[in-house]
């Protein structure tokens, strides 16, 4: 029997997810010898044995990796035979194996669960088990390597058993860096608002029961601190959301199991597969009438968010309570969500009733992420646990280290080195210093586990945005400014891989523009490092700026003045019959002076002006309140399009909707079924977005298409759209990065280093 040898590179997620020792285990089950490695950029393997199984050790390496593994790629070549005995693992612990080191958080792999289930288990019921396939990671580290005395695991001193599993290299917790058991572990306490230790015996099933009870319990989770109440009890959640000081936006629920997730929900194969994912994010489901929830989850919207559980405590918690439970992040309105007991106790104990804490530091905050489906494949909305710090490969390298700060609201960050971008976890809108502070604590965090300075620093261009003006403050560093939906379409060009020239499509509800308004309707023309604007919108007033974007009767109004050529039969329409007509008055004479009444471009905005007069709301409780309404009343059914016009006379083409609008209120005053005319307001977007596509390729020729912007979270909207453009050959959707504000930072490191590299070159 002849040997042979091989040479296996495997690139993607596959270190800190048990891919070593697993690799360990095949190899020697199949009777292969050699070793495997950690290097800069994935595993090396030296693989040597006879023909026949090393072809079937290449098969079971690519076709059954472990759960939270991700080979991106897979390629071996031929070298000499070695005969050595056996199969090691080597340890691997040089400098230059940063990069890749820390992976994300990862939820509980199901050889946990049935430990902690098992009675006669030593981990039974032990709510801080993991392994090499799960558990806490990014939030636990404090520096790099990703080693045990770098994570705040440090403290707790491993037992006997604990230490002899992480000796092992056949063990499933060889080299699991949080490894803890209830003897040497850390463990829970709970605890009142004042702080005082409660003397209850088992902390979780006294946290359940409090919570069948009715009151609000903080739970000291993986990335942060959660709110939990009975989400079936419409006097517990008004509760959470009176203290909360939480209107009317979306709660997200957890349940049991998918078993649980479908009793709520409408749950397809696409959705079943994100909620049970290792990296166990919300996902946006639509809720099934009748199910229970009370309706205080989500007022007046058809989408709720679930998430499953994804630590031992969550799943324990569960199980103990038997009831959906409320589970929002733990903070005061739009603050950072608390990380650490005694800032808790500090922000929270107006909020929860009781305290569900451990003594296991959280390093790093990092609130859930948010996903939905949307034709049919998987879209991020909110990128954070689970999947951060997570690198996105890009196709070209950033030749010098770049940070981009990111955009204000749902601010990440973005930081481009070599052939990756890392997106931090999400930040939240910067307009506090609290948020401020986080923003700063997490950027100084990756960029020191990425071992980097950056030399190119991109910011918005809004003069008035605190990233921006944390930006500008960074010494001794080359400042670039990107354009907001210049950054929106870049972002899609680096996740998919694209170089340009593309087209963009950029809608959403407001960016500062070149011209200093605010745009948001845009269709681009895209090479990374600039851009033309091929089309847009034409401007509605926003008859008080901000106060407009909260009172969306007032865009309404403007767009009916507008359409009706200043004499609409407001009378008729429901929205107008509860309003002062002094407010109408102070409105309109705010527009015809061109007073604090800025002209805005923001597809959002018409979401909100349509959703205003179509659904009788004239108030916004929170971003996009009117909009998600209008789009959950949508009959998919419907297929009527409203007449628009756009003028191509000069090279900057507008869509004028007044067509549209005159249309609508017709049907609305024919008593037209809201259904109706919200699907019949989607369809006309995406047959417009269409014409101003195929005007734009008139001028720039056929390019790929990409569809970016916040206003393509909306899955008719973004389904429409694709359908309204089938004939152009390549459109592109996000899917691993947010088509929102959270995925811009991305699109401003890829425009800064393209910009840099073109100075550079000169
Ligand atoms: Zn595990
Ligand atoms: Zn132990
Ligand atoms: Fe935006």
């Amino acid at each position: 029997m002849t040997l042979e040898g091989r040479r296996i590179a495997v690139r993607g997620v596959v270190q800190g997810v048990g891919f070593r020792p697993w690799v360990y285990r095949i190899a020697r089950a199949g009777g292969i010898s050699g070793r495997v490695s950690n290097d800069t950029a994935g595993v090396t393997i030296d693989a040597f044995g006879p023909t026949a199984a090393l072809d079937d050790f290449l098969t079971t390496l690519s076709s059954s990796p472990p759960p939270a593994a991700h080979i991106r790629d897979l390629a071996w070549e031929n070298i000499p035979a070695e005969t050595a005995r056996e199969f090691v693992i080597v340890g691997s612990r040089k400098a230059g194996d940063l990069a890749v080191s820390i992976p994300p958080d990862l939820a509980t792999c199901s050889d946990c669960l049935a430990e902690i289930l098992d009675p006669d288990d030593r981990r039974h019921r032990y709510p801080f088990t993991n392994c090499t396939n799960c558990g806490p990671r990014f939030t636990i580290a404090r520096e790099v390597p990703y080693d045990r005395p770098a994570t705040t695991m440090a403290a707790f001193l491993m037992c006997k058993a604990c230490r002899q599993e992480y000796d092992d290299p056949s063990n499933r917790r060889f080299h699991a860096q949080p490894n803890a058991c209830p003897v040497c572990g850390p463990k829970l306490s709970v605890l009142s608002p004042a702080g005082t230790p409660l003397d209850w015996p088992d902390p979780i099933r006294s946290a359940a029961r409090a919570l069948a009870d009715g009151l609000i319990v903080a739970v000291k989770g993986l990335g942060g601190f959660h709110l939990a109440c009975d989400a079936t009890s419409t006097l517990s959640v008004a509760r959470l959301r009176e203290r909360k000081r939480r209107e009317a936006k979306p709660l997200a629920v957890m349940v049991r199991g998918i078993n649980e997730a479908r009793a709520l929900a409408e749950i397809g194969e696409a959705e079943e597969r994100l909620l049970l994912s290792p990296e166990r994010p919300i996902v946006l489901v639509t809720r099934r009438p009748g199910c229970g929830l009370a309706p205080e989850v989500a007022p007046g919207n058809p989408l709720v968010g679930v998430m499953l559980p994804y630590t031992p405590l969550h799943h324990l918690l569960l199980a103990d309570a038997g009831l959906p439970l409320v589970m929002t992040s733990g903070n005061v309105s739009d603050e950072p969500i608390a990380t650490d007991n005694s800032e808790a106790l500090r922000r929270l104990s107006e909020i929860a009733d009781v305290f569900l804490v451990h003594d296991r530091e959280i390093a790093s905050r990092c609130d859930d992420s948010v996903t939905r489906v949307v034709a049919g494949r998987p879209v991020v909305l909110r990128r954070s646990r689970g999947f951060v710090p997570r690198p996105i490969p890009v196709a070209t390298p950033f030749e010098r280290p770049v940070l981009a700060c990111g955009p204000h609201l749902k601010n990440t960050f973005c930081v481009g080195l070599k052939d990756a971008a890392y997106l931090g976890p999400h930040i939240g809108d910067l307009e506090n210093l609290e948020t401020l502070t986080a923003f700063e604590e997490a950027v100084e965090r990756m960029l020191q586990f990425l071992r980097v300075t950056p030399e190119i620093v991109a910011h918005d261009l809004h003069p008035g945005y605190l990233s921006t003006a944390y930006a500008r403050s960074r010494p001794g560093v080359q400042k670039i400014g990107v354009q907001h939906h210049h950054a929106h379409v870049a972002s899609a060009m680096a996740e998919h891989g694209l170089k340009g020239p593309v087209i963009g499509v950029a809608y959403d509800g407001t960016g500062w523009g070149e011209d200093g308004t605010s745009w948001g309707g845009e269709i681009l023309l895209v090479r990374p490092e600039g851009f033309e604007r091929l089309g847009t919108f034409r401007p509605i007033a926003l008859a008080g700026g901000e106060t407009a974007i909260r009172e969306v009767w007032r865009i309404a109004l403007s767009l009916l003045d507008d359409a009706f050529e200043g004499r609409p039969p407001l009378e008729r329409f429901r929205l107008f019959e509860n309003l002062e007509p002094r407010d109408i008055a102070v409105v309109r004479r705010m527009t015809a002076r061109g007073v604090n009444a800025p002209a805005a471009r923001g597809v959002g905005r018409y979401f909100d002006a349509v959703g205003a007069l179509v659904l009788g709301r004239s108030i916004s409780r929170y971003e996009g309140d009117v909009a998600l309404a209008l789009n959950g009343a949508a009959d998919p059914a419907e297929r009527g399009v409203y007449p628009f016009s756009i003028d191509e006379s000069r090279s900057l083409a507008e869509l004028d909707l007044a067509p549209m609008i005159r249309a609508l209120a017709a049907d609305l005053l024919a008593g037209a079924a809201a259904g109706a005319v919200s699907a019949r307001f989607h369809n006309t977007i995406a047959r417009a977005t269409a014409g101003l596509v195929r005007g734009a390729a008139r001028q720039a020729g056929h390019l790929p298409v990409v569809l970016t912007g916040g206003c393509f979270q909306n899955a008719l909207l973004a389904e429409r759209t694709l359908e309204a453009l089938l004939e152009e050959e390549h459109v592109f959707l996000h899917h691993s990065v947010p088509p929102g504000d959270g995925g811009i930072a991305l699109g401003q490191a890829f425009v800064a280093a393209a910009v840099a590299r073109e100075e550079g070159s000169l």
